[in-house]
């Protein structure tokens, strides 16, 4: 009896210090995972910062990682094709959260205007657009499946959870409020916008903003040089103003569009990642960046 006594007053400690050990698919989602999970989670993102999950082939050491945890975070709408196989590969038996559940998705963009653009690759990948979190009021639904999900995992941190998702789901707020106002002050035939891959739709229909791109929702799909060719036809017939290049995509493309559409490169939107740039380490600083630098060239 004792000696039981003396065993559980050692164990006490550790067993209050383990931390729900969560595995997160990419940056994105590993960044609100921590915001509403706090202390009491553990989170390791599968797919790095500045890296591209579109295209990401799991790795032994991340079958390992899933292994290791009971609760796994994924965007969902398609945009990790690669989870199943690896859940099934690392015999997971947790919990899976699909941040996006609640998110009203928006159909994938076709590219009808660019005649002879390929974009049949896409439709391999699902129907709707995956690039939810580029709206705020979205993240505010990520935010509420993981305090729903963290809190069925560990029934002790409920509250715990649901206060932190109410402080965050506060900043997020704020943050659409300070990017409705601000583009709204820009007049609309400005707000127009040439990226490299179609990531945008989101924040397009929340803050009525024409994103163009010669590749499709998916950055494995090849823009066609007839794609690219009518891409920049449209450029200069809607005279946008600027071009962006993507954190976690090639460059070359929007370059080549840039010097032959004439168009000045407006510098750097984070689409599909976090970045080790400190502007962009989170998903509120990432998303004010790229609202700041749209600003920028509206102007
Ligand atoms: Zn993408």
């Amino acid at each position: 009896m004792r000696r039981w006594i003396a065993a559980a007053l050692l164990m006490s400690p550790l067993l209050a210090q383990a931390k729900l050990p969560v595995v997160a698919s990419f940056s994105i989602v590993a960044d609100v995972a921590r915001e509403v999970g706090g202390d009491r989670v553990d989170v390791v993102s599968l797919v790095a910062p500045d890296q591209d999950a579109h295209v990401f082939q799991p790795a032994p050491a991340d079958v390992k990682k899933l292994a290791a945890a009971k609760v796994f975070v994924v965007n969902g709408l398609g945009f990790e094709g690669w989870m199943t196989r690896l859940s099934k590969s690392a015999g997971f038996k947790g919990m899976t959260i699909t941040a996006a559940a609640k998110v009203k998705p928006l159909a994938m963009a076709e590219h009808d205007e660019h005649e002879g653009h390929d974009h049949g690759h896409d439709h391999d990948h699902g129907k709707v657009d995956p690039h939810a979190w580029h709206n705020p009021q979205n993240v505010v639904l990520y935010a509420d499946a993981m305090a729903d999900g963290f809190a069925k995992a560990d029934p002790d941190g409920a509250a715990y959870y649901r206060q932190r998702a109410q402080a965050y789901k506060a900043k997020l707020g704020e943050l659409d409020a300070w990017a409705a106002k601000s583009l709204a002050a820009v007049p609309a035939d400005r707000r127009k916008v040439l990226t490299s891959h179609d990531a945008f739709a989101y924040l397009g229909a929340r803050y009525k903003i024409r994103f163009m791109a010669p590749q499709g929702v998916n950055t494995d799909a090849e823009a066609s040089a007839k794609g690219v060719a009518a891409l920049i036809r449209q450029v200069k017939k809607e005279k946008v103003t600027a071009v962006f290049f993507e954190n976690m995509a090639d460059r070359r493309l929007l370059d080549q569009l840039s010097r032959e559409a004439g168009v000045k490169v407006g510098g750097k939107l984070y689409s599909d990642a976090l970045s080790a740039d400190p502007a962009a380490s989170s998903y509120l600083q990432l998303f004010r960046s790229n609202v700041n630098a749209m600003l920028a060239t509206m102007k």
